[in-house]
């Protein structure tokens, strides 16, 4: 069985945006204009379209959950089918981890702005996780039919606030309510979409005559891109000859693959304006899972590359989700990057090393899940009852076993102590919580052994407010929630040496006890913690158990027993030591050595920065500023934009709890903000006490 569309004509997409931008609605009309061909016939009926507009709506979770797959020929049919694959990523920064790993697997992106709101905060962050795996980029300026939609100030933003290189291949006919369509800079048309007809229908015309200047203008430029992408294109552009529509989408293909232009369409989606042709856009313009770099195996055993596209090479895949689902169980989303796998065939786990089966896959098919039996190369799909599997897992072929890149998520920075209401409520949040953590990978639980209270911890504010409304709602686990608690970490400013006695069991003169050098020193920020033991201490105790002896300490540090981190810590013996102690008294002597050592060392509280941008209307903008810095806030840009004013500053997430609230009473709930983690930095002093006072 040959596949259906070859892999060149896949494109492996997401949609990202500002919250409210307009994702939602362009992915849905995006699944509306695809499922056409099946719908022809109630298209007719504008009542019955419209039915199933609001049932998509309704279903959207479902229906836009991990991936939809859908098919398009070019807005006037003529090209080939294009199998386009959509991936969702989640329009709230927060979930930062969903983010990530949407960007891990899909090729290509639409970046959906509102042309009345610009860039704004949240697309920034967005954007910039974008930068950081290269993925090819489309614009898509929605909103043009509101009043204030700015197509050229949009266009600005994209390159002064995100440093992209816009090409605009449309401009806008009107805009606000005198918005009708856009102008085709490619083939220098006007198209104009029927609204009685959902836009369905729409008709070509001469470019009007006031935008015509502009239009020769603006195509000028989407010339000069596309010449710049090749040295042949560049030497006939510059000898004065016409390139063709075919060579200007060449050269531009080449370039937005290369990442140095961002193409840049526009439209108002909920009006049904523009989508057909962004989808165009995506088609001629975003990459294939051939035009993405080689996606290269890890280790010495696992050896070459998972080859690009090719359905003969073995089968590898990366799981990217995970998710329970209430009718069908657990949901184990994949994306293909080489070979076949047919449906019963077995895998192997090359990061868990376990052997297995894919039995049941699904995929999302516009707007329903199938049932398939085979997935190839480029493909995303879902295997269903996959046990002992986690995001980030690679499955592969287990004759040819092959370890892909896991996705990284980042160690929380924020926890609350969940306590369950009732016994029903204990047992039941057991199992919810095993759940979640499956889900997803950015929570962690643990239960504190002091108060032994259930420890949630996670990425934000809201990610853990989410998480405890699943629990209520989905799970029925009614549970008592504490304050938010910041999770510092530990590490030391300098080197310090101290030594391990531990007296033989005949102590008396003449006889040595054992003596062990500690040695701990700063390690690179980020780099971990490292153990270094040397060989002979083996003749004194199990090197092994020693190790774990400080590995387990470290995870509770001098200050306020939290983990340390970036530490070297060395342990050698010292000439003349007795080897009859024992292991028990030897690693006691060693655990309150390291112990005083990383208190000489100058052990000092790191707290997590997160990176704020908040936009506000220019009034506000004094006492936003203001109350930023009083955060112990640092500010390092303020910019004008589209709403006013858009601010920039690295603040301690300890002093970020309740800023939606205060920001809201600020701006008289007029700004917006967006928060990610950024790093961990040295707490102050002053305020370093006030944490160890409350460890
Ligand atoms: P998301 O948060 O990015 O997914 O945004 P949605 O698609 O949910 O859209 C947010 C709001 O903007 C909704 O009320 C939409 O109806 C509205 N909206 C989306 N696209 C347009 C558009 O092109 N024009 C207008 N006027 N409103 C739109």
């Amino acid at each position: 069985m040959n596949r259906e569309t070859p892999i060149d004509r896949y494109r492996n997409i997401g949609i990202m945006a500002h919250i409210d931008a307009g994702k939602t609605t362009t992915t849905e009309r995006m699944l509306f204009y695809t499922g056409v061909n099946q719908r022809l016939g109630e298209v007719q009926d504008g009542t019955a379209t419209m039915d199933w507009m609001e049932q998509e709506q309704e279903r959207g979770i479902t229906i836009t959950s991990a991936a939809t797959t859908c098919f398009w020929s070019g807005m006037d049919q003529k090209g080939p089918a294009h199998r386009l694959n959509i991936i969702d990523t989640p329009g709230h920064v927060d979930f930062t981890v969903e983010v990530e790993r949407s960007l891990r697997i899909l090729d290509g992106a639409i970046f959906v702005v509102c042309a009345v709101g610009g860039v704004q905060s949240q697309s920034e962050t967005i954007w910039r996780q974008a930068d950081r795996h290269r993925v090819p980029r489309l614009a898509f300026i929605n909103k043009m039919d509101r009043v204030g939609a700015d197509f050229d100030r949009a266009i600005a933003q994209l390159q002064s606030r995100l440093g992209a290189v816009p090409v605009a291949m449309q401009l806008p006919i009107g805009a606000g309510d005198k918005f009708e369509g856009v102008v085709d800079l490619l083939s220098m048309r006007a198209i104009r979409w029927d609204s009685s007809t959902l836009g369905m229908n729409y008709a070509y015309s001469d470019v009007p005559a006031d935008l015509r200047e502009r239009s020769e203008v603006a195509r000028e430029r989407v010339v000069e891109a596309a010449a710049d992408a090749s040295e042949e294109l560049l030497a006939r552009y510059l000898d004065g000859s016409a390139l063709s529509p075919e060579e200007i989408m060449r050269g531009l293909r080449a370039a937005t693959l290369a990442n140095q232009v961002t193409p840049v369409y526009c439209g108002a989606a909920f009006r049904n304006i523009g989508v057909q042709s962004l989808l165009d856009g995506v088609v001629e313009l975003l990459p294939s899972p051939r035009d993405r770099p080689q996606v290269i195996g890890l280790g010495s055993k696992q050896e070459g590359a998972a080859s690009r596209g090719c359905d003969t090479d073995p089968f590898a895949a990366l799981i990217f989700k995970v998710a329970v689902d209430a009718e069908v169980g657990v949901l184990t989303f994949f994306r293909v990057y080489s070979g076949t796998l047919f449906a019963g065939e077995s895998v192997y786990n090359a990061t868990r090393r376990l052997a297995g089966s894919v039995g049941r896959m699904v995929q999302v098919h516009a707007n329903e899940r199938r049932e398939i039996d085979v997935v190839r190369a480029g493909d995303i799909a879902a295997a269903l009852g996959m046990d002992d599997v986690s995001t980030g897992d690679t499955l592969c072929d287990p004759g040819h076993p092959i370890l892909l890149e896991r996705i990284d998520f980042p160690e929380p920075v924020i926890a609350i102590a969940v306590e369950p209401r009732t016994d029903g409520d204990a047992e039941r949040m057991t199992k919810a919580l095993a759940h979640l953590v499956h889900e997803d990978p950015s929570v962690k639980i643990r239960v504190d052994s002091d108060s032994g209270q259930t420890i949630l911890a996670g990425m934000g504010e809201l990610h853990l407010e989410v998480l405890v409304e699943r629990l209520r709602r989905e799970y029925s686990v009614d549970v008592q929630v504490g304050p938010p608690q910041v999770a510092y970490r530990e590490t030391i400013r300098s080197a310090a040496r101290t030594i391990a006695i531990c007296a033989g069991p005949e102590e008396g003169p003449g006889r040595k006890g054992v003596l062990l050098d500690i040695g701990v020193s700063p390690a690179a920020r980020g780099g971990g913690c490292g153990i270094e033991v040397a060989a002979d201490v083996d003749s004194l105790t199990s090197i092994g158990l020693l190790k774990q002896a400080v590995t387990e300490n470290l995870t509770s540090g001098v200050l306020g027993g939290y983990p340390v981190v970036d530490v070297n810590v060395s342990v050698t013996s010292r000439p003349g030591s007795a080897v009859d102690a024992g292991d028990v008294p030897i690693l006691a002597a060693v655990v309150i050595a390291l112990r005083e050592a990383l208190a000489a060392a100058g052990a000092v509280l790191l707290e997590p920065m997160m990176r704020v941008a908040v936009d506000c209307p220019e009034r506000a903008t004094g006492s936003v500023l203001g109350d930023l810095r009083r955060r112990r806030g640092l500010v390092q840009a303020t910019e004008d934009s589209a709403v006013g004013t858009s601010i920039t500053a690295m603040v301690p997430l300890a002093e970020m709890f309740g800023y939606a609230t205060s920001l809201r009473s600020l701006s008289k709930g007029r700004a917006t903000f967006a928060m990610a983690f950024d790093h961990y930095e040295e707490i102050p002093a002053v305020s370093a006490g006030v944490v160890k006072e409350t460890a």
